[in-house]
Parts: C-alpha cells; structure tokens; sequence
C-alpha cells in the first residue's frame, strides 16, 4: 500500500480555512489522472472518487472508496480517501487537504473539478462556492469590506 497526499498551496487574500465542500448532502468528487503500478499505464480518463462511497472488491476483500480495473493487465486495484482537518490559510505554505491509500495505483495529477470553501479570517463570512477550475478565484467580503481572493492555485501530490 502506498500513501499519498494531495496538497494545495495558494496566494490567499483575505481568506482563511480554504477546503473542499465536502458534505455527505453534497460529497466532493475527487477528480484524478491516475496510473497503473502493474503495467505503467495511465488510465485515458480522469476518474472521481468520493468519501461517502464504498464499492465491493473482488475475491472477498472487502470495500474501498474506488475499486479499478485496469484494461491493459486486467488487474484490480483500490484505493481509500480520508479527508483531514488540514485547511490552507494565509500563513500555511500549503494544506494536505486529502489522504489516500492507494493499492496498485499511483495518482499523477489532481483535477479541481468542484466546489470549495473558505471563510474571511475577521469577518468569519462563510464562502461556499468557490470555483477553483482556472486556478484563481475573486470575491467580496461584504461583512469586512474587503475583496478577497484566492490565486496561484498550485495543486501537488506528494507519496509518504
Ligand atoms: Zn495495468
């Protein structure tokens, strides 16, 4: 099993506790290019995993929250996602926003594809929809008087 994080860095603006929206009402769907460790290919379509969901492995091997086959070598591989409690914040340099134990399978790229928060440090204004598909994002803080954003949004995925 290999142990992977996926981490965020970002010049902040005004903004503190950025992270995805991931709710059991609303559960983030994690978007990733991955690879195949058994036969080194890189699956043709990002694929989403999300934390709520559990899919059942074959040879009784219990549940996962992504269950892959590969084409190629027909083998299947697993992964399970655990959101931490890290959030990015001004003052971070970055935030592992997400823990993934992976078999068989090595996440190349993450692809932001959903929705995220924040809040204003003073005003404590709750910011639930973030887009951060172009890597920057602007707002207003009404409660502070002040615009906000998030830009030089880099994303990485580190192996333990
Ligand atoms: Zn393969």
């Amino acid at each position: 099993m290999v142990k992977f994080y996926l981490k965020v860095s970002a010049t902040l603006t005004n903004i503190a506790e950025l992270t995805t929206f991931d709710t059991p009402q609303t559960p983030f769907e994690y978007k990733f290019k991955i690879e195949c460790t058994g036969c080194r290919t890189i699956h043709d379509k990002p694929v989403t995993i999300n934390r709520f969901e559990s899919h059942e492995q074959a040879g009784s091997k219990g549940e996962a929250s992504f269950v892959f086959r590969c084409k190629e070598c027909k083998r299947e591989h697993s992964a399970n996602i655990l959101k931490t409690n890290q959030s990015l914040s001004e003052d971070s340099k970055s935030a592992a926003l997400l823990e993934i134990d992976a078999r068989g399978i090595d996440f190349v790229e993450f692809i932001p594809d959903g929705r995220f928060e924040a809040v204003g440090p003073e005003s404590g204004t709750k910011f639930e929809e973030i887009d951060l598909e172009e890597n920057e994002w602007y707002d207003f803080d009404e409660k502070a008087g002040e615009e906000v954003s998030i830009t030089d949004v880099e994303w990485t995925i580190s192996r333990s």
